[in-house]
């Protein structure tokens, strides 16, 4: 079995799943999601994704999708564990469905799309290329709804100049990728964007900030501008399908690779750490 999904307590093969046309989902984009890594069939840093999925549904007021925050554990730890091995598990709650009308409707009752399949993590050290765009979206990017327009639109760009990830722009100053958190390493210190409404707060990056305390690594938390990613020594891409990936191409211009000893003790540390939580 390479898939395996479920809604609202019907599970399927992913491809054989479908949804009601009317769940606000479809519309809107009106719902929230997660994404997490598992290995062996266990899910890992699944409670640091279970409490950014409870803060998104709250900034949108929308309902938890099951009755206990347990029981919303439970159908994903068994989503991965039917699959095994490597893999992503993602899930979704949309605020309800209902007939088209934007305001929320009455005694809304949200549902649960949720899935697991089989993919290796593969070797993410190996280095990427990025281009910088315009950040364009609103400024809720701390919350993970389903609407990603400026995120697909950025992403499809990129991946047509060759590049692998794109990097958002406001004033100035880099925010976050497309689908991942961008810091930069100079002089043996970390430097990444602050938590806020600008970028969310990402699973790794937070991780990136503890296994970096961990090692004596320093770290600083302040917006930096593209022409400080061109004299960075390293350029690190996170998020949790591909953990922490670096950069050797900003706009067709050369960057980092310039202190593969720290990125390596990085990585390092924090497969560790996952080999750990997911023996
Ligand atoms: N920023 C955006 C816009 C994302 O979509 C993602 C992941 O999908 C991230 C950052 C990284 O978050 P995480 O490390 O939890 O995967």
């Amino acid at each position: 079995m390479n898939n395996i999904a479920y809604y609202n307590g019907t599970y399927a093969p992913l491809e054989e799943l479908t949804i009601p046309a009317l769940d606000r989902a479809v519309y809107f984009g009106d719902g929230v999601y997660e994404a997490a890594y598992f290995r062996n069939g266990r899910p890992f840093a699944l409670d640091d994704h279970l409490k950014r999925f409870k803060n998104s549904l709250g900034f949108v007021k929308i309902a938890y999708p099951t009755e206990s925050e347990e029981e919303l554990e439970k159908i994903l730890r068994g989503l991965c564990d039917k699959i095994g091995g490597e893999g992503i598990v993602y899930w979704q709650t949309s605020r309800a469905t209902a007939p088209r009308n934007h305001a929320f409707p009455e005694n809304a009752k949200s549902n649960l799309l949720a899935w697991a399949k089989h993919k290796p993590l593969g070797d993410f050290t190996a280095p990427i290329k990025l281009m910088t765009m315009d950040d364009i979206r609103y400024k809720m990017c701390n919350v993970k709804t389903l609407n990603l327009m400026p995120n697909i639109m950025a992403s499809q760009a990129a991946k047509e100049s060759g590049c692998d990830e794109a990097v958002f722009v406001r004033d100035g100053l880099v925010t976050e990728g497309s689908h991942s958190n961008i810091h930069i390493i100079k002089d043996k210190k970390i430097i990444t964007h602050e938590n806020g409404s600008l970028i969310l707060p990402g699973t790794v990056r937070s991780h990136l900030l503890r296994v970096a305390e961990k090692l004596g690594i320093a770290y600083e938390e302040r917006p930096f501008a593209p022409e400080e990613m061109y004299t960075a020594d390293e350029v690190l891409v996170t998020s949790a399908t591909t953990f922490f990936r670096h950069a050797c191409e900003l706009n067709g211009r050369a960057v980092g690779m310039r202190d593969n000893e720290t990125y390596m003790q990085l990585v390092g540390e924090y497969m560790q750490w996952m080999e750990r939580e997911t023996e």
